[in-house]
């Protein structure tokens, strides 16, 4: 009896943190004019996965859990991805990344190291090249399917048209605005009496989609590059070496990334970062895991939403301390 009832109540609260959770990503990847914070996004979506996981029978196809961003706005083309780009799985303590850890080495025979980078706030682009030039720039998107933003990809200056090589494969990584950017713009607005954006990220997003790409060209984007569709044409046999072949081809990667090999290395590459994140030129949400191997990658998989050979640290909600230290980075 007590059963049903928690069952019953279950999905009611269900069913009302789906229509929350639709709205405010509505509000977030269609109209960039988010109403709450990440936080407290995060925060509902992780009571939805909870109880989706006590009542699996309330699981749906059409749950915010099962799916990678929103829809695809009007007003762009639509593109298909050559192979998807994924959502992340979050952690927001140790014992998250712990649980991670056990998960992945349950999947795979062999040692395992891990990538840890910089987790950018701003929105995933995947860039095509067609024998080494530059043909198309697209969003996410709902993860299949994208919006065609290729004008406006290719007022990023960092962003080669032309490649050294004649490699025919998808790039992808993360467009930006840096911080000093986006004050100076927000500043601009102001003073022209318009409204301003809530923050860095709703910034690189707002221009990435503007229909007139001399906009976007004067909002100085900037993007770091992660990741890639397929390995074609990149000589890697892991994401460290991935990073190095990108780098190779002019692309501009993150350098603050470190290789660890247990949990307790992670976390002070976590602790280091939160200390120092009020000092980067750029806004970061988090510490993204990623098992280094590619091979690896391979056999531990995916879920329908996101692989699960990796995983974004969440900072907490509280702004980051501006103390300074001295940090070893490398790649
Ligand atoms: P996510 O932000 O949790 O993580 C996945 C994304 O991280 C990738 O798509 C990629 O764009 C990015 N990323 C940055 N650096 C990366 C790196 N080094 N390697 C790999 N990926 C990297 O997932 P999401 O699906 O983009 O968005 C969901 C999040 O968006 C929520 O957790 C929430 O914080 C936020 N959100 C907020 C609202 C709101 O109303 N405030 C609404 C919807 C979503």
């Amino acid at each position: 009896m007590t059963e049903s009832v928690s069952l019953d109540s279950a999905k009611v609260r269900v069913a009302e943190l789906r229509q929350q959770l639709n709205q405010y990503s509505y509000e977030y990847y269609i109209k960039d004019a988010p109403s709450i914070t990440d936080s407290e996004y995060d925060q509902l979506y992780r009571e939805l996965e909870q109880l989706e996981k006590q009542f699996p029978t309330l699981i749906t196809q059409v749950s915010p859990t099962q799916r990678v961003g929103d829809k695809v706005s009007e007003g762009f083309q639509k593109v298909t991805h050559q192979v998807p780009l994924y959502s992340l799985s979050n952690a927001f303590n140790k014992e998250d990344l712990l649980s991670f850890d056990q998960r992945v080495r349950k999947l795979t025979q062999e040692p395992v190291q891990y990538m840890c980078e910089l987790k950018i706030d701003g929105l995933s682009v995947s860039l095509r090249y067609e024998e080494g030039r530059l043909v198309l720039g697209a969003t996410r998107g709902d993860g299949t399917i994208g919006e065609d933003i290729t004008q406006n990809i290719r007022t990023i200056k960092s962003i080669p048209l032309q490649l050294p090589k004649a490699i025919s494969n998808e790039i992808r990584g993360e467009c930006y605005m840096p911080k000093e950017a986006f004050l100076k713009l927000n500043e601009e607005r102001e003073a022209e009496g318009l409204d301003v954006f809530a923050n860095p990220r709703n910034a690189a997003a707002g221009s990435l989609r503007q229909l007139d790409p001399k906009v976007a060209a004067k909002r100085n984007l900037a993007v770091f590059l992660y990741s890639s569709a397929t390995t074609e044409g990149l000589e890697a046999n892991s994401q460290e070496e991935l990073l190095k072949s990108f780098k190779k081809l002019g692309f501009v990667t993150n350098s603050l990334c470190r290789k660890c090999d247990t949990i307790d290395e992670i976390w002070s590459f976590i602790e280091e970062i939160s200390q120092n994140r009020a000092n980067l030129p750029y806004d970061i949400d988090g510490i993204v895991i990623k098992v280094n191997s590619l091979a690896q990658q391979q056999e531990i998989g995916y879920t329908v939403k996101a692989p699960r050979w990796a995983i974004a640290y969440k900072f907490p909600a509280e702004e980051a301390t501006t103390i300074v230290h001295e940090v070893e980075w490398t790649v």
